[in-house]
């Protein structure tokens, strides 16, 4: 089955990975400044290495300070993992609509669900478009949201010439095999803000600090946790298996562009399908390349892409449509757009390592079955 996506390992990267296993650390060593380092260079902005894309986000809203009682506003067109980061803070989440083109969050949708217990705006880049930051950040400055970016889809993207990472109070990212670049699993989230920074390092080491301690004449050996915090540490094999692959981000950003250039110009043609969304503002690194199946004809099409061989995806499933939010009153039709959206989405295979030939066996399959 050819794969939606995939990493691509060469071998600077298992050499990478070797050295690391025949270092003195295997964890929490000198490759996670240096991952940090590196991906500071591409983000903008400090970051500080996680787990996950997942526990990036429960770090980021940690970070924020969420709580119960408090509301975080997001996309339901996006992984789960956004809305029950929160969640498992004991906030509120509530969904606002997306833009019907691009799939982000839509400024004009989250105005309307501001209240004063906003504490987080969550927007997601949405196969790595970044969202509508600048008038997203107007809502939060008004407001007294912070605004959180989930840019697991687009690292290596920027918005108005400027690097994602830099456009958020804070910003999450993943390094899952089918994402921009790999460290198995491994995540990270960037600030520009020491405060928020601070707080990240602690919540991911247990909740540990060193400095500004409350009891400080008790000898060397002495640490404090003044917050409660998790082992979120990502470990030094996977931090230089990603200094690695970020050498390489550039490589990749150019062939997902080429491929996604080439999917625009090979499908042009063809009937009953829509192509996905460009805006002039943005450079995005091309996570998915989202597809509309138009007629009803999206789950035909899936079923029958996927008995040809081809690992077609849909993302995403409304966050709110699953029975962990069903079961706290959320009802289909909240989110109409993302609802339409999600009916007719299906992601083509799209990663460094697909090659030419492949991907016109994508476009000549999906020609067939839609009929030109
Ligand atoms: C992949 C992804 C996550 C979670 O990242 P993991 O590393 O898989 O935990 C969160 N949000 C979005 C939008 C994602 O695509």
């Amino acid at each position: 089955m050819l794969p939606y996506g995939r990493q691509s390992i060469d071998d600077a990267d298992v050499e990478a990975v070797v050295a690391a296993l025949g270092s003195d650390w295997l964890t929490t060593g000198p490759r996670v400044a240096e991952f940090e380092a590196d991906l500071e260079k591409v983000a903008g902005a400090p970051c500080v290495t996680v787990t996950n894309g997942t526990t990036a986000l429960h770090a980021a809203y940690a970070a924020a300070g969420v709580t119960s009682g408090d509301e975080v506003i997001t996309t339901p067109m996006t992984f789960v993992a956004t809305a029950s980061g929160a969640a498992m803070l004991g906030a509120k989440v509530i969904f606002a609509d997306v833009e019907e083109d691009t799939a982000n969050l839509d400024p004009a949708a989250v105005e309307a669900a501001l209240t004063e217990r906003t504490k987080v705006i969550a927007a997601v880049d949405y196969a790595g478009v970044p969202a509508d930051y600048d008038r997203l950040r107007k809502l939060g400055e008004s407001s007294g949201a912070l605004l959180v970016g989930d840019a697991a889809h687009s690292i290596g993207s920027t918005y108005k010439g400027r690097p994602v990472g830099t456009l958020a109070d804070l910003t999450t990212f993943s390094f899952f095999p089918t994402k921009n670049f790999t460290t198995g699993e491994g995540g990270a989230v960037a600030s520009t803000r020491p405060e928020l920074i601070k707080r990240l390092k602690s919540f991911r080491t247990v909740g540990v600090v060193r400095e500004g301690l409350r009891h400080a004449d008790e000898g060397a050996w002495w640490y404090e946790v003044p917050e409660f915090g998790l082992n979120y540490r990502l470990p030094d094999v996977l931090c230089a298996l990603g200094s690695a692959q970020l050498r390489r981000l550039g490589e990749f950003k150019a062939r997902r562009a080429y491929l996604s250039a080439r999917y625009d110009e090979l499908l042009a043609d063809v009937p009953g399908l829509r192509l996905p969304a460009q805006r002039p503002d943005t450079d995005p690194m091309r996570h998915l390349y989202p597809v509309r199946i138009l007629d009803g004809r999206r789950r035909e099409v899936f079923d029958r892409l996927r008995a040809a061989g081809i690992g077609v995806q849909v993302n995403y499933i409304p966050v709110y449509w699953h029975p962990v939010f069903e079961d706290l009153g959320y009802r289909r039709g909240m989110c109409p757009v993302a609802e339409a959206f999600y009916a007719e989405e299906l992601s083509l295979p799209l990663f460094a390592d697909l090659s030419d030939a492949d991907q016109d066996r994508v476009v000549e399959t999906l020609r067939g079955i839609l009929g030109s």
